[in-house]
């Protein structure tokens, strides 16, 4: 945080002092500024700055003009089936298709951006990418979208454009198939940076919205038992296809080319994947993705009531340092004593950061 998002850091630093540098449970201490609007609102301007700074980025890598009002929706990591971007996907064009049926819809304003690596091989994750450059190809460039959409792909993604994008993301998806991610950290450097979440019950969400509470928190989706019930009674993708209008239409886009105009059989094997298979049950969790979504839009409209939210997230994120948790794997798991260490040039009357003399 104090490298890749200078200014929550000063600003966190003011109201709580330093200490929740290396002591990161003291984060607690903003909790009761949550309630103050004056601090809100200097909170709000601080993100605000730095979504102004990734919108610049993206101006200049990108030649994309994003609005740093909108809600920055976001979503980096590897690419992969389980971590479902193609379910992001689809809500995206959920959105895309409501504005065309009716252009003048009050809808709330969205950055939709992603980044992340697909594996050399892995056909199936470099046709997301293409899908969702394809989908920013013709929503962005939609006169009847009036700007209020866009989407952004930040090519070559890894830790230092990450320290971009973390602490600019008003809403972090994580949004994997329940039972299959380990823990994830993304998830983490998006909240303790004050982004709120749309996740599953898997991974470290679980332990995330236990800490943030889950009135900070937008969980929708199958719990892993209930994956596993499904999977075990028989899964037809194809029955809620059938009968989900809104679901078919976008399906109905995506196979019939609206979005690969020269190549109207680009996407089929995602297409032909979703509809005979869906391992990872993006059909099954479609509309329970998309009412969170329309959740989390109208959360969005009340800026005072999100930056309490966003402040919260970050207040009760001080057990996900790396501090804490190899203190704890030294009690628990190694049986090990911590041994105090001299550090080169500094003279030991704070604790901090230094070079150990020995080495
Ligand atoms: C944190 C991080 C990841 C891991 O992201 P998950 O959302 O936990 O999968 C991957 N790549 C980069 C560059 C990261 O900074």
């Amino acid at each position: 945080m104090v490298q890749s998002n200078p200014r929550l850091s000063f600003l966190i630093s003011e109201k709580i002092g330093d200490r929740w540098i290396t002591h990161l449970d003291e984060l607690r201490n903003l909790e009761p500024f949550a309630e103050d609007h004056e601090f809100r609102k200097r909170w709000r301007e601080t993100q605000e700055g730095t979504k102004a700074e990734l919108a610049a980025y993206i101006k200049q890598r990108l030649n994309i003009e994003v609005d740093p009002q909108s809600l920055f929706d976001v979503q980096v990591k590897r690419l992969h089936e389980y971590k479902r971007q193609h379910l992001n996907v689809l809500h995206i064009i959920t959105l895309y298709n409501r504005i065309r049926q009716n252009p003048n819809l009050d809808i709330t304003p969205r950055t939709f951006i992603f980044g992340g690596k697909a594996a050399p091989g892995y056909k199936m994750a470099k046709l997301i990418i293409k899908l969702i450059t394809s989908v920013g190809d013709v929503v962005n460039h939609d006169r009847d979208v009036q700007g209020r959409l866009k989407v952004v792909f930040l090519p070559d993604y890894n830790v230092t454009l990450g320290q971009r994008v973390y602490p600019a993301a008003d809403l972090s998806e994580q949004i994997s198939t329940a039972g299959k991610e380990a823990s994830g950290t993304g998830n983490m450097k998006f909240a303790m940076n004050g982004s709120l979440t749309i996740g599953t019950l898997d991974g470290a969400n679980i332990e995330i919205r236990q800490e943030v509470g889950e009135e900070n928190f937008f969980l929708f989706g199958l719990t892993a038992p209930e994956v596993a019930d499904l999977k075990e009674k028989g899964y037809s993708p194809r029955d809620y296809y059938n009968g989900n209008p809104d679901l078919k239409a976008v399906i109905d886009a995506i196979a019939g080319g609206t979005f690969s105009p020269d190549e109207p059989n680009l996407f089929k094997p995602l297409i032909d994947s979703l509809l005979d298979r869906d391992d990872y049950l993006l059909l099954a969790d479609y509309q329970r993705y998309i009412e969170c979504q329309d959740k989390v839009s109208e959360a969005y409209r009340d800026l005072d009531r999100w930056s309490q939210m966003s402040i919260l997230n970050t207040a009760r994120m001080g057990k996900f340092s790396s501090d804490r948790s190899i203190r704890q794997y030294c009690q628990e798991i190694w049986k090990a004593e911590p041994i105090a260490v001299k550090l080169c040039g500094y003279d030991g009357s704070q604790e901090g950061i230094g070079v150990r003399c020995d080495l």
